[in-house]
């Protein structure tokens, strides 16, 4: 029997994992391996809480006496939660997250042995970071990148391992990593959204950015995954036909969860809370086994770092009930890819929400305010947007019949743009009339509450207003959401910066926030679409406003060099022009390796199992005609044979032009393997290697639907697509 259909039972027989509760409900093990505020308190003496506390709060550094007594405290409580291990852990710029273990055990000079763990250990190590991407930053012999704490997101226990969550950047101070502009994006919005913020309400201290992600995953159980070369290697199938019943009956999504599944989402759910990541809803997507998880939102730089977390978590709780768990954006062709919502809202120190609706004229104006400035900071970097969740692994999703479209645009709904059309086209006397004691008032009536109705959504689009937040769409669900928010946080932030500074220039006042945010209403205008963002209309519409269009990756990637981009990036100090290029030169080297091991792995499937396997079936049919032809006279045989000979024939056309085609790859491969710039490899990766992916894999699918099934050595996608 082969591999496959072995696989197909094996998987047939698996029954739901039996799930380990913890003790109490969730509210009691929430948190539970993380040295949360409230462990803080009980661990630490209250001058060092309190100089944490500081730290957190003003994004500052610890000085080395406090850290000591920090980890200190730290060490007590992961000791008694039996850790013996610490381990920084950061995000390079690879996928995923990084982590070297170090034990807490130390030989004493007598020789005893002894566990330490110090301030010194906590805040500041020298991980050798020589083979981490650093695009040139770091060239070998001055390898040393170093990783230093964030005290903004808690440590927290893994197994036996405490877990600290660093950024890691150059000896230069160069960031390798997706935390480091992160948190300084952050740094810059929270300066300019503070200043436009006092202009309404001047007891703003600070305003913070939340962050609410919405993963989108696929299960595959773990046997077919296995005999499945492409999709252990690439993560994707690189083949197969499409079965003929998938999602065309939206019989998928919100329906009822198997067993096997429900077990899978528990114990994420469980694990997930234990260390403190706020899991809210869990649901069917619209593929045959896709699903969707999303939690709470949480300030952005936190929910950046759960993210990271509950992927590495689902990866490994999926192995546990016999699954993996694909974070791949397209890992089946013909049905819906995968994707990463990211709701993004700004929230003042006092907890109002500045992308919300108020009740007061004033608060309206704020809400205007903040809606336009985001509108401007993604009109005018939608080119860079784009750039920040484009990769190999993206591609496939954008501007096929799904989310998100290749062109960045917002949706507001009519009525908010009815909101500011009224504030744009009415003079300021007209916006405003004394009606009661408390002064002005704006003459729009009742726009609170109405704006956000569920009927006002439009799925298309990539960049949405959801009623107290925007809703980014376009993010890949392997991503690291940080990278789309770096370029949010740092764009929104230069729109706001450049409105303070124009209203201060019209001399402050009511007047002269109207007269600019007139003027940004005007300006931002093409970003706005409320249209089919899957439209062809769209496309000719959406050049002739400016917006960049382009779909290919390694294309799209220049707008990070682009004179905007690069004097965005450093004028809210968050990345100079060399980080900038270095992370240019990872982004296109990362996108040819993706492409090349793609390219690899068709070539040998190709040649090790879809061809001797068809020219095994072909034999047996040509066996076929031959022993017909012996038996029967030769008008009668060609009768008997005319179906096989066809089939025959068949074979041979698909055979020959896969064979041709993948040499035709593997030489070309070789040629582009040459070029040695970063930039001009990827693009002939993507301009000469990619198009023969798919024409060698039409011509397998086709072949697929031809050989004998008991001969095919490749679980198919009617076999990898429906979990019971
Ligand atoms: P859907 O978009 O599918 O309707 P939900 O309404 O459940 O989803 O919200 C999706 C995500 O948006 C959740 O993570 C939720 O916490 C988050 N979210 C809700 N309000 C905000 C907000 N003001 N700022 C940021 N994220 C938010
Ligand atoms: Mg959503």
């Amino acid at each position: 029997m082969n591999l496959r259909f072995q696989a197909c039972i094996a998987a047939s027989r698996r029954q739901p994992v039996p799930v380990h509760q913890p003790a109490g409900r969730p509210a009691v093990y929430f948190g539970k391996y993380v040295f949360s505020d409230e462990k803080m308190r009980r661990y630490l003496p209250q001058k060092a809480y309190s100089a944490l506390r500081l730290a957190i709060r003003e994004n500052s550094s610890l000085g080395r006496d406090v850290a000591d007594i920090v980890a200190n405290g730290m060490k007590k409580w992961a000791m008694e939660m039996g850790a013996t291990h610490c381990t920084h852990w950061f995000q390079p710029l690879t996928e995923g997250t990084a982590e070297k273990h170090d034990a807490f055990l130390e030989l004493a000079p007598n020789g005893n042995a002894i566990e330490n763990f110090t301030g010194s250990m906590l805040v500041q190590q020298e991980p050798d970071a020589s083979s981490f991407p650093s695009g040139g930053i770091r060239s070998t012999f001055e390898a040393r990148g170093y990783t230093a704490w964030d005290p903004a997101s808690p440590v927290f226990i893994i197994g036996d391992t405490l877990m600290i969550p660093t950024i890691f950047i150059a000896y230069t101070g160069e960031a390798l990593d997706y935390k480091a502009p992160l948190k300084k994006s952050l740094s810059s919005l929270n300066t300019a959204a503070t200043a436009v913020a006092r202009l309404f309400d001047s007891k703003v201290k600070s305003v913070r950015c939340n962050l609410g992600w919405e993963q989108e995953y696929f299960l595959v159980d773990e046997d077919l995954f296995s005999a499945r070369p492409d999709l252990v290697l690439t993560g994707r199938t690189l083949m197969g036909h499409s079965s003929a019943k998938d999602q065309q009956m939206d019989d998928h999504y919100f329906s009822a969860i198997p067993d096997r599944v429900q077990a899978f989402m528990s114990d994420l759910e469980i694990r997930a809370h234990e260390l403190g990541i706020p899991l809210k809803t869990r649901h069917n997507e619209v593929a045959p086994n896709q699903f969707e998880v999303a939690p709470v939102y949480e300030e952005c730089n936190l929910s950046v770092d759960h993210n990271m977390l509950l992927m590495s978590l689902m990866r490994r709780t999926a192995r546990k009930h016999g699954f993996q768990c694909l974070l791949h954006e397209k890992p089946f062709a013909g049905v819906n890819g995968s994707g990463k919502h990211e709701n993004w809202s700004l929230q003042t120190d006092a907890g109002t929400m500045l992308l919300a609706p108020g009740q007061t004229a004033e608060e309206n104006l704020r809400f205007a305010v903040f809606v336009v400035e985001t509108l401007m900071g993604v009109w005018k970097h939608n080119g860079l947007l784009k750039a920040s969740i484009m990769s190999a692994t993206n591609e496939h999703r954008l501007g096929a019949g799904e989310a998100p479209p290749a062109i960045i645009s917002a949706f507001i709904g009519k009525q908010l743009e009815a909101f500011l059309d009224h504030i744009e086209t009415n003079p300021t006397e007209a916006l405003f009339s004394i009606r009661d004691k408390r002064g002005v008032q704006l003459g729009i009536p009742q726009i609170p509450k109405l704006i956000i109705h569920e009927t006002d959504r439009n799925r298309t689009s990539p960049f949405a207003f959801t009623g107290n937040r925007f809703e980014f769409r376009a993010v890949g669900s392997s991503a690291n959401c940080a990278s789309a928010l770096i370029v949010i946080n740092t764009a929104v932030a230069e729109a706001l910066t450049s409105f303070s500074a124009r209203v201060e220039k019209r001399g402050g006042g009511i007047d002269a926030v109207l007269e600019t945010l007139r003027e940004d209403i005007r300006a931002s205008k093409s970003i706005r679409f409320s249209g089919n963002g899957y439209s062809a209309e769209w496309q000719q519409e959406a050049k002739q406003r400016g917006l960049d269009c382009e779909k290919n990756t390694t294309l799209v990637y220049d707008r990070y060099l682009d004179e905007d981009s690069v004097q965005m990036f450093e004028s809210m100090s968050v990345m100079n022009r060399n980080e900038l290029k270095a992370r240019n030169e990872i982004k296109w080297e990362t996108y040819h390796k993706k492409i090349q091991i793609e390219a690899r792995v068709m070539g040998d499937l190709c040649l090790n199992h879809i061809i001797p396997v068809a020219t095994r079936y072909q034999t047996a049919l040509v066996d076929n005609v031959c022993k017909i032809n012996q038996v029967y006279d030769a008008a009668e045989a060609a009768k008997l044979c005319s179906y096989n000979k066809t089939l025959i024939s068949q074979i041979n056309e698909y055979l020959n032009h896969i064979a041709t085609k993948t040499e035709e790859m593997n030489g070309k491969r070789r040629v582009v393997e040459n070029i040695e710039n970063e930039r001009e490899k990827a693009i002939a990766y993507h301009d000469v290697i990619l198009p023969l992916l798919h024409d060698i894999r039409f011509n397998v699918d086709k072949l697929e639907l031809i050989v004998e099934d008991e001969a095919w050595p490749l679980p198919k996608y009617r076999e990898l697509m429906f979990i019971r």
